[in-house]
């Protein structure tokens, strides 16, 4: 792999505490092939023809995300795909108050539940952890979870040591809702092998919307 990449790549690589290793080549596969095949090989980015338009084209990016997204134009794209990997706990969340759920991930459930509270998140302060397993790659698993939540999303802007944040995607939808998408999926073998947490508390959270 080494004589594939240049010498700026490679230190581009190795100032985001990526290396060559990590690198999937995927240069005469279509999009969705080398996609499949990096996480197939546990590869986190690929390497691709140079592609795309204008800047990106005129600076020979090769160095992408799985997803297909230059890391050299945003390298804010690697921490995303570096999220997308990192194992944590998935949780579902809870708000009596705010009547909505919220399918997260994250390293410290109690840490992540304070902070939660703390920062009104999406407009809430009583938020608690309902239900939580490990999981590899938690990220990804929060995504594809929440995708499969029915029900309305909305996305809501707080306010942080004074400060605006993005808007967070929040579920109207019941505990029972939110706990079918997050394990139906499961085989039974996965299901022995994890460890879940799941409070008492879940039946007051079974939020009816019409
Ligand atoms: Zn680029």
């Amino acid at each position: 792999m080494t004589s594939l990449l240049s010498a700026d790549e490679v230190r581009f690589l190795a100032r985001h505490g990526y290396s060559e290793e990590d690198v999937y080549d995927g240069r005469y596969q279509s999009k969705e092939g080398r996609a499949a095949a990096a996480k197939e090989a546990g590869k986190h980015l690929v390497l691709a023809g140079v592609i795309g338009r204008g800047n990106c084209r005129r600076m020979g990016h090769r160095l992408r995300t799985r997803a297909g997204h230059c890391i050299q134009c945003k390298p804010t794209n690697i921490a995303f795909q570096r999220r997308e990997d990192t194992p944590g706990y998935v949780y579902i969340a809870g708000s009596l108050s705010g009547r909505v759920i919220k399918i997260g991930t994250t390293g410290d459930l109690n840490q992540r539940e304070n902070q939660m509270r703390a920062e009104g998140y999406g407009g809430s302060k009583d938020w608690i952890v309902l239900f939580s397993f490990y999981v590899s790659k938690g990220g990804e698993f929060e995504r594809a979870a929440s995708s499969r939540v029915k029900g309305n999303r909305v996305y809501r802007t707080y306010f942080k040591d004074g400060i605006e944040q993005g808007a967070v995607e929040l579920h109207q939808c019941s505990f029972g809702e939110a706990l079918r998408a997050m394990t139906e999926h499961l085989s039974d073998d996965e299901r022995k092998r994890l460890t879940v947490f799941r409070s008492n508390n879940t039946g007051r959270y079974e939020f009816e919307y019409e």
